[in-house]
């Protein structure tokens, strides 16, 4: 925005009235000196807090180096990334890009391709969820079960049907002999922090098994040790043959990645797909050292803990108070559902100097970063607390 208030920015983002300048942990200072808490990081991207250490040192290293290679060379840091991913998951490849959408697209054309190039049967159709989003790419905004992001943007690609999430029934009746795979979130984040439940991915794990489809899980929010775990698909004891990355994989660097099983790997010959700046030198020394801190401290657990820890706090202060529905959480992915639209709570919020986001209308999301110092993370819930109590009597006042 210029002195004068125009933009030259296409309007694509309802933007908060604060301009940030400045982080460091779990703290953000605005453009006036403003200090906030930060219960966002991003959008569950600085999993690590803003600028962490040990990926500043790592970049600096890589930026004396080599910043940029094209994808027809080897790159060291490449392969030490996808070993470390593959060491610590159900992946064995890996194919790195620089953004969620972008992994997703791959997940797509990977599922695709391996049964029009590989098993030879030509299918096709994916199964996705109400609710759920995938990205803004046209496929992945196809595949995202939420109309508002398809407004204006037809004709869509085919090959997308949606099903209600965690109802199996309708998943079954939705499978025919065009259907390729079922690709799901573990918790859906922008559709307002809903796990799935364990029954449901057991069966949906078991429907793909019987029908021969793929499992594709969008980690892009719930991965790199967000929900407790370091994939959320590790809560449900299912392995899917695909999962995407992206978010918090760079710990604040762009980049993304779609990771598969072994038997997937020969679908992608050279040639059949790729990105210029997918898995740069630089992108992948910062997710190197983002997945190997997120490891070697046991940050998944702390997620866990703190989760868990923050769910009981926000339950006993907002116990009796009429604007909460509910409140859900799986690790550091928390919702607060209200009984009304939280904008205006949300902005009161950040007022209060504590920075959350919305997850659909009614969710306040707290999405910290799994390092939040214990008397952050204290006093910024007393702050979320304070404002809905706030809220609460004066509306019970009128
Ligand atoms: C954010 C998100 C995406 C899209 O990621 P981009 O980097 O914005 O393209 C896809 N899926 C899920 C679950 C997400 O949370």
């Amino acid at each position: 925005m210029t002195e004068t208030g125009k933009s030259s920015l296409f309007p694509t983002y309802t933007r908060y009235p604060i301009t940030l300048v400045k982080g460091e942990g779990s703290r953000l200072w605005d453009d006036t000196g403003k200090e906030y808490i930060d219960l966002m990081s991003g959008i569950a991207v600085t999993n690590l807090g803003h600028a962490p250490q040990a990926v500043k040192e790592k970049l600096v290293e890589q930026l004396d180096q080599l910043w940029h290679v094209s994808n027809l060379f080897h790159i060291p840091n490449q392969e030490k990334l996808a070993t470390l991913l593959t060491d610590n998951s159900c992946a064995d490849a890996v194919f790195f890009c620089s953004t969620g959408a972008e992994a997703n697209e791959a997940a797509i054309k990977l599922a695709r391709r391996y049964s029009q190039k590989v098993l030879n049967n030509g299918r096709y159709e994916i199964i996705t969820f109400n609710m759920s989003f995938h990205g803004r790419t046209l496929a992945t905004l196809t595949a995202t079960g939420q109309d508002k992001v398809k407004e204006g943007f037809h004709p869509l690609p085919g090959g997308f049907v949606y099903a209600p999430y965690n109802d199996i029934d309708a998943v079954r009746s939705l499978v025919n002999d065009t259907t390729c795979a079922i690709m799901l979130e573990m918790v859906q984040g922008e559709g307002g922090v809903l796990p799935a439940d364990p029954e449901f991915v057991k069966q949906i794990a078991e429907l793909c098994k019987q029908e021969n489809l793929l499992l594709i899980v969008d980690e892009i929010q719930t991965g790199i040790g967000r929900t407790g775990k370091l994939f959320a698909y590790e809560h449900y004891g299912v392995e899917p043959d695909i999962f995407t990355l992206a978010k918090g994989l760079g710990g604040g660097f762009p980049i993304g990645a779609m990771l598969g099983k072994a038997h997937l790997a020969e679908a992608f010959s050279a040639g059949s797909h790729g990105s210029t700046f997918g898995g740069t030198p630089i992108a992948t020394a910062a997710a190197h050292a983002a997945l190997d801190t997120i490891i070697s401290e046991k940050l998944s657990e702390r997620a866990a803990e703190l989760g868990e820890y923050t769910v009981k706090k926000l339950e006993s202060k907002l116990a009796g108070n009429p604007l909460i529905a509910k409140i859900r959480g799986v690790g550091l992915l928390i919702g607060i559902e209200c009984t009304q639209p939280a904008g205006e709570i949300i902005s009161e919020i950040h007022k209060q100097g504590v920075l959350v986001i919305p997850a659909g209308p009614n969710v306040i999301r707290l999405v910290p970063a799994l390092t939040i110092p214990q008397a952050d993370l204290d006093q910024a819930l007393d702050v979320v607390c304070d404002v809905l109590s706030q809220k609460a009597s004066t509306i019970s006042s009128i």
